[in-house]
């Protein structure tokens, strides 16, 4: 058989522009099913998430997402899904956010379960009731503590380099919302803006592009 005029494309096999395709695929490398699910949840369209990098906002989850609570003499995660209260004006500060066109990115730190503090099967519960009701892309977690020295553990931005690489994100049009200097300090490490969000008990030294005390002042800042 005579060898075709044009290689067929290494990914499909079919027709030589498929290449083009194939390219762009591989490119920007994400899975379908998850490409469809996260439009669908995000309502971002396919040329936002596949050919143009997006625009996120990156979340703390404790503090932002839903209330610490006191225990063991600081503000800390809830330990089961009793003790779980969002944040005020969580659900509509993010379902405006995401019709803006941002990719909503939530990058938390969870060393409680190291620490025998906390279960795995908890957190996994706390994150699937996050993901079902609000309309967040992904959830990053890290579950080292800080004699691990790994790269994910904030103030280290390895979350969020992570997200921005597997749902193409520029960081540079992108934020990073916390309550602890270890969130503003990732996030600037990151080179994305900065929100410092202040509890009614809480004075953190951290110097942030912009401070709100209640999450839906958020949308007065990102447009
Ligand atoms: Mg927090
Ligand atoms: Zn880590």
């Amino acid at each position: 058989m005579a060898a075709p005029s044009r290689k067929p494309c290494t990914c499909c096999l079919t027709f030589w522009w498929a290449e083009v395709v194939c390219w762009i695929a591989r490119t920007y490398p994400r899975p379908r099913v998850a490409v469809r699910s996260e439009r669908a949840r995000t309502g971002l369209s396919a040329i936002d998430m596949t050919i143009k990098r997006v625009k996120a906002v990156f979340l703390d989850r404790d503090g932002v997402i839903n209330q610490t609570v006191f225990r063991r003499g600081a503000q800390r995660a809830p330990q089961d899904l009793s003790e779980w209260a969002w944040i005020d004006g969580v659900h509509d500060t993010l379902r405006a956010l995401s019709a803006r066109g941002y990719a909503l990115i939530v990058c938390t730190n969870q060393p409680d379960v190291v620490r025998g503090w906390q279960t795995r099967d908890r957190v996994d519960a706390f994150h699937a009731l996050i993901e079902r009701e609000l309309p967040v892309s992904r959830i990053y977690a890290c579950f080292h503590d800080t004699a691990d020295a790994c790269a994910c553990r904030k103030p280290k931005p390895g979350m969020l380099l992570r997200a921005a690489e597997e749902l193409s994100v520029e960081l540079a049009r992108s934020w990073m919302i916390g309550d602890r200097a270890s969130d503003i300090e990732a996030g600037r490490a990151a080179g994305c803006q900065t929100v410092l969000m202040r509890g009614p008990t809480q004075s953190e030294q951290a110097s942030a592009d912009h401070e709100i005390r209640a999450l839906p002042e958020l949308l007065a800042i990102i447009r």
